[in-house]
């Protein structure tokens, strides 16, 4: 526990800032933003922060939308990261809109209520889904001085720690020849017919793959007119795997795959690869403390989830850098599924802002423990250098 004094001036500044926090949230939810364009997310919590006495970065990494906040000088560093980017077509579906509010209001109480020696930040970092903004930051040195990162994801329950599969997004274009389809199909060179040979070579493979592995892609251009031989296609993969290595595994085949279906073809591909999302290394002590902080307040946290499927998140590069964690909890129904219409609606109740502030306490007095309390950090930090990467028992 932080002290009694810190306790209470963080419960008293909970106390103030929640409506507010509220407003944050719903606006955020009401103005969904896809990733890189969350100009009204990041201005909104920026400007809150701002006017609580944090010194403002904003657009950094070489990112717009990006920016840190930050409050109190030197060592040690906490970080309270902020992810508030939407999903195409269906809003805030994975409830960033409150890991937005939730760790502007934890910085906030925790900023208001800290006296020692120390710096707290809030971290706002762009486009999760599918940008990568944490490794574009954790690149450029936004986490170099910083000790420890705490964050929280809603979901449909409430747990500390959880593996997450390293995945890479790749994208391929092929360029062929167009031609009348009919008057001289001889002539033309389908870049069309390469993304469907690539699907197929990527069907063949899969069956001599890890079974952890995952390759699941989608076609984005397959041409404009049946009478017109396509002489552009393209298509959208993603590569996954337990670990970085065996996504990289992946990728050399899938590689070999794109060069035989244009060579099959006679069309040319091209590879354009996304940041590689690793896996993730849950620091115990932090996790541990926030477990306890959400018991306290009814939500026990379940047992790790250290098997089978699970999605990805840029969280996991900074982890492998940084002491952090990245908490899910509870702020709808068991069942509802994540990146849905439904969890879109849940983001903005009540029951599910309840939650978040819960999460905000969790972090913020978590926060305070780690600023006062020197033993604690000695903990996070021994967890950090002894620990390997949270991989499924028995994978490479
Ligand atoms: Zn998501
Ligand atoms: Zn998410």
């Amino acid at each position: 526990m932080p002290s009694p004094e810190l306790t209470e001036r963080i419960e008293q500044a909970l106390a103030d800032l929640r409506a507010d926090a509220r407003q944050v949230s719903d606006s955020i939810h009401a103005r969904p933003e896809l990733r890189f364009e969350e100009r009204f997310a990041a201005a909104i919590l920026s400007d809150r922060l701002e006017q609580a006495g944090f010194r403002l970065e904003r657009g950094i990494a070489g990112m717009p939308t990006a920016f840190r906040a930050s409050i109190g000088e030197g060592r040690p560093t906490l970080a309270i990261l902020c992810e508030y980017d939407a999903l195409p077509e269906i809003g805030h579906g994975c409830g960033h809109n409150l890991i937005a509010a939730g760790g502007m209001l934890a910085g906030l109480a925790l900023a208001r209520a800290f006296r020692g020696a120390g710096t707290i930040q809030v971290v706002g970092t762009p486009a999760e889904e599918g940008g990568g903004g944490k490794i574009v930051e954790l690149e450029a040195g936004v986490f170099d001085e910083v000790d420890a990162a705490l964050m929280f994801h809603p979901s449909d329950h409430t747990r500390m720690i959880r593996h997450a599969t390293a995945s890479r997004k790749v994208k391929v274009s092929f360029h062929g020849i167009a031609a009348h389809a009919a008057a001289s199909p001889e002539h033309g060179r389908s870049a069309l017919a390469a993304v469907i040979q690539l699907f197929v070579a990527v069907d063949a493979l899969r069956q001599f793959v890890p079974e952890t592995a995952r390759i699941h892609g989608v076609i984005t251009d397959g041409g404009q007119a049946a009478n017109v031989v396509p002489a552009f296609a393209a298509a959208e993969f993603q590569l996954r795997d337990v670990t970085s290595t065996g996504v990289e595994h992946l990728l050399e085949r899938f590689r070999a795959a794109v060069e035989a279906s244009a060579l099959a073809t006679g069309t040319d591909g091209e590879l354009t690869l996304g940041s590689l999302y690793t896996e993730r290394k849950n620091n115990r002590p932090l996790a541990e403390r926030i477990g306890a902080y959400l018991s306290a307040q009814g939500m026990p946290p379940e047992p790790p989830l250290l098997t089978g499927g699970t999605g990805s998140s840029d969280i996991g590069n900074v982890s492998l850098a940084i002491p952090a964690v990245h908490p899910y909890v509870q702020v709808m129904p068991r069942g509802t599924a994540t990146h849905t219409a439904e969890m879109t609606e849940y983001a903005a109740t009540d029951e599910a802002f309840e939650a978040t502030v819960a999460a905000a306490r969790a972090l913020a007095l978590t926060g305070g423990d780690f600023l006062e309390d020197g033993v604690f950090r000695d903990e996070v930090a021994a967890d950090f250098r002894d620990r390997g990467p949270d991989v499924p028992m028995g994978a490479r």
